[in-house]
């Protein structure tokens, strides 16, 4: 990260070079470079505009990589990748109508629409974890009041638990709480799922926010199906079925409604297999 971009660059060309060699792959048959990165991407322009880790700024990392290996090259967001990954080999495969909600210490997405990821204008499309989800609510870390991301991520539902803690609610929690001086999302599941009242409402307020927001997203995009991803999507049935009833409570009665809902299957391979097969769908492959 010191040496800077540049640097970084011709790492990542000897690491592919390498695993060419090893895997005995002619150079003629490597196609095109997929890249998928954290941050603030404009995959337009294959720019990282932003991005903490690696300390980038405005860096035209497709360009750049495509340089050095002489290939073509995508840039991709991480959240549009692992939508696209499900939507190709995942939970949401041949559905080209679909929405995938990363739920993790934040909330990232992805929309496919028309078989295509959604970038929007700017590339600022499909930020889903900020979209409103509460008028003036609970304060987010982009800087705005009451997106979903403040209600419903891992981070903010470990945080309602210790509110209701430090507030004097009983549950069998606040041990663990006065133990390590904090509870964790998976803390509040795993009391779920021994029978804890506290914990069973904070993880049905998480739901609620989540079945809310699916059935705003239905209005907007129509999704065929809505795939979760991320560390809260272990706890399974107790994650999932909860978010399923309160849908179903809340969605209008106008028609029945046919969006599924799912678990990516894909885990932590969606990345590779999102920008190496999104880099071959942009070739025409
Ligand atoms: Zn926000």
């Amino acid at each position: 990260v010191e040496l800077g971009a540049q640097s970084i660059v011709d790492r990542i060309g000897q690491a592919v070079e390498k695993l060419l060699k090893d895997n005995k792959i002619a150079y003629k048959d490597f196609i095109a470079v997929g890249i998928g990165s954290p941050g603030v991407i404009d995959a337009a322009r294959g720019i990282v505009m932003a991005t903490s880790n690696l300390k980038f700024e405005n860096v035209p990392l497709a360009k750049m990589l495509s340089d050095r290996l002489k290939k073509p090259a995508i840039l991709e967001n991480d959240a549009n990748i692992t939508c696209w990954a499900e939507h190709v080999a995942g939970a949401g495969k041949g559905c080209d109508e679909m929405l995938l909600l990363t739920i993790g210490t934040g909330i990232g997405g992805g929309i496919i629409t028309n078989g295509e990821i959604l970038h929007g204008f700017d590339c600022n499309g499909a930020e889903l974890g900020h979209a409103i989800y509460q008028p003036d609510g609970r304060k987010c870390g982009c800087g705005q009041k009451g997106c979903i991301e403040a209600y419903a991520s891992a981070s903010a539902t470990a945080a309602r638990a210790e509110e209701a803690l430090r507030g004097g609610t009983k549950s069998l929690l606040k041990k663990v709480l006065d133990e390590k001086g904090c509870v964790t999302c998976k803390d509040v599941f795993d009391h779920v799922a021994a029978g804890d009242a506290l914990a069973k409402e904070i993880t049905d307020g998480t739901a609620k926010a989540l079945a809310q927001f699916c059935i705003s997203m239905l209005h907007i995009s129509g999704p065929e199906c809505i795939v979760f991803f991320g560390g809260m999507t272990r706890a399974g049935d107790l994650f999932l079925n909860p978010i399923k009833k309160f849908f179903n409570e809340g969605i209008w009665t106008i028609k029945k409604e046919r969006v599924r809902f799912c678990l990516a299957m894909l885990g932590d391979d969606a990345g590779i297999i999102g920008t190496a097969s999104l880099a071959m769908h942009t070739q025409g492959k």
